[in-house]
């Protein structure tokens, strides 16, 4: 289904963690050094993590992903 998630531009993450502690559904995690969706069933598309961002490195956009399902996420 198309729906509203996150997208991070790893050209302007600095991997400082701040979006996944404000994250309500631990969808993010920095892997890597950067920020990255661990699970797009996670993202509600509220936008928590955009206001947290100190560089302006995630944006919401309408793209292909499963529906919300909080709580389904695997490590
Ligand atoms: S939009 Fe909300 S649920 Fe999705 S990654 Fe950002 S803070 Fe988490
Ligand atoms: S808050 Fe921004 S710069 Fe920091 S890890 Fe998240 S996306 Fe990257």
């Amino acid at each position: 289904m198309r729906r509203t998630i996150v997208a991070i531009d790893e050209r302007r993450c600095t991997g400082c963690g701040l979006c996944t502690l404000d994250c309500p559904t631990a969808a993010l995690e920095v892997r890597d050094g950067y920020s990255r969706l661990a699970d797009d069933r996670c993202c509600n598309g509220g936008g928590a993590c955009v206001a947290a961002c100190p560089t302006g490195a995630i944006v919401l956009a309408g793209r292909e992903a499963r529906p919300f399902a909080p709580g389904r996420r695997r490590d």
